[in-house]
């Protein structure tokens, strides 16, 4: 059925300057790692997309090799974005990135200019786009010269083929190297995209304070932990969850009774403070001024709904912090 955006769509949704750029993320973006590939069923994606851009998430993030099978994400999301938001180009921020394995031979992966133009052009053809908003470097690569990649970056800006550039999974030291090149060479980084949660804090140690002193934006990824910081796990293991579909890097394994343990203490607290585990997590995240958006991933509408209500209570109590560090030690 065609489809008409919700003319609310800007009134509850807020939006924060990423770094020191002109550009604002919504607090909350939506990412396509998994449930968007030829795996999954495209109708229901389709209708978690549209619930998303009406609940004002204008920024979508990809990959080259999302999927299964890789490159799959951005065909379908290409296809939506055809049929569905044709006539909003220009209200969304699109983001792709590469830097993993994506096709065989010595140029299908890594940070060689020869992959990451390749690999651009790629995704350009399979999203249907002229340029992405956002074109990332999606891990360090330890035997490419970090200007070599860096370059690349700023070449495929000044061929208009992006807009902005982004760092992900680097480390402070290769970050602040890989951001003074960026800023010599006239395209400063826009946003770092971590792994971040209450369960995973790497982060704090380094890479925050970096970002918030070199005005980069921050997008955490997997604010959820893959689905384990909800109440989903709580009574055993749902048949359409990311573990029992065997999809991703969440196993059965990480299950532990000590870590369901934790989740069900969170989940007490949550409850108290009225919200869902999953509200509480993004709120968690969101407390820190440094944070741009947080990346969630969604199976299905429901979902995405109840994740974006952590935008009624963002704040807490310091009360609340104590009692959350001290269920995360325990
Ligand atoms: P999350 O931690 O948000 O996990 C998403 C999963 O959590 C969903 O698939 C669903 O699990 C469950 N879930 C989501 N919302 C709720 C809810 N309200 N209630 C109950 N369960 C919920 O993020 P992802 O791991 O999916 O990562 C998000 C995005 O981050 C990716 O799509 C990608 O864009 C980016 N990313 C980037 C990486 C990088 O290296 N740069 C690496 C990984 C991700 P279920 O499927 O079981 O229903």
């Amino acid at each position: 059925m065609h489809y008409l955006p919700s003319p609310a769509r800007y009134h509850d949704m807020t939006y924060r300057r990423c770094g020191h750029s002109g550009l604002k993320l919504p607090a909350l973006s939506l990412g396509l790692w998994h449930n968007f590939g030829d795996v999954d069923t495209l109708a229901t994606g389709r209708a978690t997309l549209r619930r998303a851009f009406d609940a004002g998430v204008t920024h979508f993030d990809l990959a080259n090799n999302y999927g299964p099978p890789p490159g799959s994400a951005e065909l379908n999301f290409g296809r939506v974005l055809r049929e569905d938001f044709g006539s909003y180009r220009d209200e969304l921020i699109i983001s792709t990135k590469a830097g993993y394995h994506m096709w065989e031979g010595p140029y299908g992966e890594w940070g060689s200019k020869k992959y990451l133009v390749s690999s651009l052009d790629q995704s350009l053809r399979r999203l249907g786009l002229e340029y992405v908003d956002i074109f990332y470097h999606h891990r360090p690569d330890p035997d490419t010269p970090l200007l070599e990649t860096m370059t690349a970056l700023d070449l495929l800006v000044r061929q208009g083929k992006a807009l902005y550039v982004g760092l992900s999974n680097y480390q402070p030291a290769e970050a602040r190297e890989a951001f003074r090149i960026l800023r010599e060479l006239g395209t400063p980084c826009l946003i770092h995209q971590p792994k971040y949660s209450m369960l995973e804090r790497w982060v704090e140690d380094g890479l925050l304070d970096l970002l918030g002193e070199e005005g980069v934006g921050c997008i955490p990824f997997s604010p959820l932990a893959q689905g384990l910081l909800t109440d989903k796990y709580l009574h055993g293991i749902p048949a359409d969850s990311r573990v029992a579909k065997g999809v991703g890097f969440l196993t059965e394994t990480q299950l532990t009774p000590e870590r369901l343990e934790q989740v069900r203490r969170l989940n007490e607290l949550a409850q108290n403070r009225h919200q869902s585990l999953a509200q509480m997590a993004l709120a968690w995240l969101l407390k820190d001024a440094r944070v741009t958006s947080v990346l969630i991933g969604a199976s299905r509408p429901e979902q995405l709904t109840d994740s974006l209500q952590c935008l009624q209570n963002l704040a807490f109590s310091a009360d609340e912090l104590a009692a959350i560090e001290q269920i995360l030690q325990g």
